[in-house]
């Protein structure tokens, strides 16, 4: 027996998480969303929100962007959705060609989210380690502060004791270092480490802005000891910060490199981008995965990567980046409920004296989607198209419930 049901019976039956089926591992935000246009969501009541979350950073041209429907609608049209990764499909060899002819790496690897672009990355310097060192040559390091994923090897990356806790024993190998150059020096020992894994913006750990000297000296350190330098771009990559990949912005250039989120409109895609070197370690049967790369979402990350490496829009980003923080600051000095605000381009936290999550909330009632990075950060990742109008707009009804 078919039993269809209307939208509104589906609310009504998920409305809170006591009635819902899904697993309660969010606290879900207690309206819902039905619709999107341009840079704002709409609810099942009709209300919209300006969307200053982007779905944590995915949603970087907005709603209803006509390019990735029309991309989706040819790739239905000829009928090939999926193919495996055993056959060469064109559109996943052009991606993985465009992102080739952008950057430093020589090859891509597809996935499917985040997490799994850097345990991938993590498999891959060990197997380049082990070719350029000795069996000892295994562990990963990562920073104070760090977000990596919430799978094993991820997680046991990623610094953040309440999500790591009820999982022990976590993946082995895998450690965090203070962000300190003298304790990195140390860490960084180039017979037992195969990489150091570091976002060129920390963004769940509290929109940290990594300096410039500090990654030029991490690049220093890994190339002198041969261990490879791994940027997690997958939050602040692909244009968040105005510029293609954050790595540009800095001139520190990685071994590898993690991107997710936006890459392919919210379609969930992760890749995984190898130098030369560490690509040429990597033999057939080394990883796979199913679905990593197939013809419709590739499709569409195609275009997705066309548009964010649109010269005028990357442009954009950093000029409303400067004077979006121009505005951020002027909001902390008149509020006095704002300690210090960090960022640049289109990925912005701000310290607040309030529980962030609070203020998220009255945002929700007052129109207005944000995210926090801990607890008294909110954070700010407005499409990347959002002009100057709606962010003002977005600027003011923060203004308004910061405290
Ligand atoms: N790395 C960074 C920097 C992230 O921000 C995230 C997600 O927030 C991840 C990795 C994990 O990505 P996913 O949730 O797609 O597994």
């Amino acid at each position: 027996m078919t039993v269809t049901l209307s939208a509104e019976d589906v609310f009504a039956a998920t409305a809170d998480a006591e009635t819902s089926s899904l697993l309660s591992t969010y606290k879900r935000a207690p309206m819902q969303l039905v619709g999107g246009e341009g840079v704002e969501l709409i609810d099942s009541n009709g209300k919209r929100y300006l969307d200053f979350a982007s779905g944590i950073a995915v949603n970087s041209l907005g709603y209803g962007d006509p390019g990735i429907a029309k991309v989706i609608n040819d790739a239905l049209g000829a009928g090939l959705i999926h193919t495996s990764n055993l056959y060469r499909t064109a559109q996943g060899e052009e991606l993985a060609a465009k992102l080739v002819e952008r950057s430093f790496a020589s090859k891509v690897f597809f996935c499917n989210s985040g997490a799994e672009a850097n345990e991938g990355a993590f498999k891959f310097a060990r197997r380049w380690a082990r070719k350029v060192g000795t069996d000892t040559k295994v562990e990963i390091i990562a920073l104070r502060g760090a977000f990596h994923g919430r799978l094993f090897a991820s997680l046991a990356a990623t610094d953040r004791p309440s999500y790591r806790a009820p999982f022990r024993p976590l993946a082995g190998g895998v450690s965090i270092c203070e962000r300190d150059l003298r304790d990195l020096d140390t860490a960084l020992d180039g017979e037992t480490v195969a990489a150091l894994i570091v976002e060129p913006i920390q963004g769940e750990g509290g929109v940290r802005v990594l300096d410039a000297d500090f990654l030029r000296r991490l690049r220093a350190m890994t190339a002198e000891r041969e261990i490879a330098l791994i940027f997690d771009e997958i939050q602040c990559g692909l244009g968040r910060t105005g510029h293609f990949f954050a790595y540009e912005s800095i001139g520190v250039v990685p071994d590898m490199l993690t991107l997710a989120k936006p890459i392919a409109g919210g379609l969930p895609m992760g890749a995984i981008l190898v130098s030369e070197e560490i690509g040429a370690a990597i033999q057939a049967g080394d990883h796979g995965t199913t679905f990593g790369g197939g013809p419709l979402v590739a499709a569409v990350a195609s275009y997705v990567v066309d548009r964010l490496s649109d010269p005028a829009l990357l442009k954009n980003v950093r000029d409303n980046g400067v004077w979006l923080g121009q505005q951020l600051d002027a909001l902390a000095r008149r509020s006095g409920k704002v300690r210090a605000i960090r960022g640049m381009g289109y990925i912005w936290g701000l310290d607040v004296v309030e529980s962030a999550n609070d203020i998220v909330k009255r945002g929700w009632e007052n129109g207005l989607l944000a995210l926090t990075a801990g607890e008294h950060t909110l954070r700010i990742l407005p499409p990347l198209v959002m002009n100057r109008d709606d962010l003002m707009r977005g600027v003011q009804i923060l203004e308004s419930i910061v405290g």
